[in-house]
């Protein structure tokens, strides 16, 4: 049983996949949620089925990549929730293609999206978690930024970056009891990798030990976990959550 008290969590790229479980479970463990996405309708269909289900969430709809937008949705979501214990830096895109020929915007958008992001959120969030003496961190990076992937230049780059984020700002809040911790998924299921050819998926599926793809619940499972207070010995820790392909 994992134990939270009446915190609230922020999750990005809630609206979808991944970023959607870890804010259903941690809504079932009775944390309110703020659910950013970019789509209004997106997170807003989470945070209706959060609260149809007898929990508590908002959905609020920022373009992550924006920085002045990030800002304006931070001091807002914090002065109507109170506070925000837990951040969950999960919004992400890919736009893949080799180096020569990737141009700057396929670059640019994922480095702003996946990590610029992530660094955002976190000045904006996480510093005043500091001054509360409490708070978790989660970054959502991938297997791709510990091992690399041919296509993936400007991916792997911003999920490497979000390790160093992941590491740096542990370090930076440990002594006011705020951990920071990354999880990197290998393949999941969601509409990120929908769109991978079925010759491409069984390929991937060769890679890992496990032999088949990993849930949104396989992720949220582990977030839930790093968010409790039972986690609060473990910062700045990478954990990979891909059936065995990057050990
Ligand atoms: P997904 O199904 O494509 O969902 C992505 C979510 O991010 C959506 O909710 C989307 O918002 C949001 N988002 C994208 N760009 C945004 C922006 N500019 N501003 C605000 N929100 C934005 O992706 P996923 O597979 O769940 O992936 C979630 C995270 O896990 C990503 O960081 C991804 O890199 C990482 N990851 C995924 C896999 C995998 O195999 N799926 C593996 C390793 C790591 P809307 O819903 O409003 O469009």
């Amino acid at each position: 049983m994992l134990t939270f008290n009446n915190r609230t969590a922020l999750v990005t790229g809630a609206g979808r996949g991944i970023g959607r479980a870890i804010a259903e479970t941690l809504a079932k463990n009775g944390v309110s949620l703020l659910c950013v996405s970019k789509n209004p309708a997106s997170c807003g269909a989470v945070a209706d089925a959060i609260n149809a289900a007898g929990g508590r969430a908002v959905a609020k709809a920022v373009d992550v990549a924006d920085p002045a937008a990030v800002k304006q949705a931070a001091a807002e979501l914090l002065s109507q929730a109170g506070k925000i214990d837990i951040l969950v830096n999960n919004a992400g895109i890919t736009r893949d293609g080799l180096i020569g020929r990737m141009d700057d915007a396929d670059w640019n958008d994922v480095i702003r999206t996946n990590l610029t992001s992530a660094f955002l959120w976190t000045r904006e969030i996480a510093w005043p978690m500091c001054r509360n003496r409490w708070g978790r961190v989660i970054n959502i990076t991938s297997v791709t930024g510990l091992v690399g992937n041919a296509g993936q230049a400007n991916y792997a780059a911003a999920k490497a970056g979000m390790i160093g984020l992941t590491k740096a700002t542990a370090k930076e809040f440990a002594r006011r009891n705020v951990t920071v911790n990354a999880i990197a998924p290998g393949f999941i299921g969601t509409d990120m990798t929908a769109v991978l050819s079925d010759d491409v998926k069984q390929a991937a599926t060769q890679f890992i030990p496990m032999r088949r793809f990993g849930t949104p619940e396989d992720i949220a499972a582990a977030a839930a976990f790093l968010a409790s207070e039972q986690a609060a010995y473990i910062t700045g820790q990478v954990l990979a959550i891909d059936g065995g392909m990057a050990m």
